[in-house]
């Protein structure tokens, strides 16, 4: 079966944008993609491992958004898009970088940090990074080792250097993560979730959870060690 072609907007289901979406874990894991059983038995035991429950939850929530967002993208079923990763330094699967194996012509970055999550979806290399507006960056000496100077100087000028010197921090991951610097770069401040983000990409395009449909859950048949979903 086959899904029903979407209108090519762009950013829009089937779309040709590069989607981005912040969100906080909680209103993820509240999202009817939260229950569905979206994550694969590899994925599940992965995430059994990290301890701590409130980065448990946080990674969790960033790979459901990032199912939403391939769902979004690709208009097919979230539970038919598992996100594989490849590590590019040291050649080895399941960790690093992210990305969709039915879908190599797309790009898919994924972020979290203390209660927030972010996820792009889009065609080519795409990244994306979310901090809490609150977190100050690491030490001037150490932003000065992987920062231009002439950011680094405009930001400490700025009247309130620490927003200026987050968002310059979230704008060198989200292209550390795309491995790409010469990309448009979409950057935005939430101040409802407290949140600061920069996503790159082709054509990176800012939409909303609410905009992200789950299948409903009949539709949604949890992962179980079956040829479909093993
Ligand atoms: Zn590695």
């Amino acid at each position: 079966m086959t899904a029903t072609p979407s209108p090519a907007l762009a950013g829009g289901p089937g779309g040709s944008g590069t989607v981005a979406v912040v969100a906080t874990t909680a209103e993820v894991l509240a999202h009817p993609a939260g229950e569905a059983g979206l994550l694969t038995p590899g994925e599940q035991a992965r995430l059994a491992r990290i301890r701590l429950p409130h980065r448990r939850d946080d990674v969790t929530a960033a790979r459901l958004l990032l199912r939403l967002c391939a769902a979004h993208v690709t208009a097919r079923p979230a539970h038919e898009l598992s996100p594989s990763q490849h590590c590019p330094t040291c050649g080895r699967d399941g960790h690093g970088r992210p990305y969709l194996p039915d879908h190599p012509d797309l790009g898919v970055s994924l972020s979290h940090a203390d209660g927030l999550v972010a996820a792009a979806v889009g065609p080519g290399p795409v990244g994306i990074d979310v901090e809490p507006s609150t977190r100050r960056p690491a030490p001037l000496r150490m932003l000065a080792r992987v920062l231009p100077a002439a950011d680094l100087r405009a930001a400490t000028a700025h009247p309130d250097p620490g927003p200026a010197l987050l968002r310059l921090w979230v704008r060198r991951e989200a292209r550390l993560k795309a491995g790409r610097d010469d990309l448009p770069l979409l950057e935005w401040t939430d101040p409802h979730r407290t949140a600061t983000t920069a996503t790159t990409g082709p054509s990176p395009t800012r939409t909303a959870l609410a905009t992200l449909t789950a299948l409903p859950a009949r539709d949604c048949p949890p992962h179980t060690p079956s040829p479909g979903h093993a």
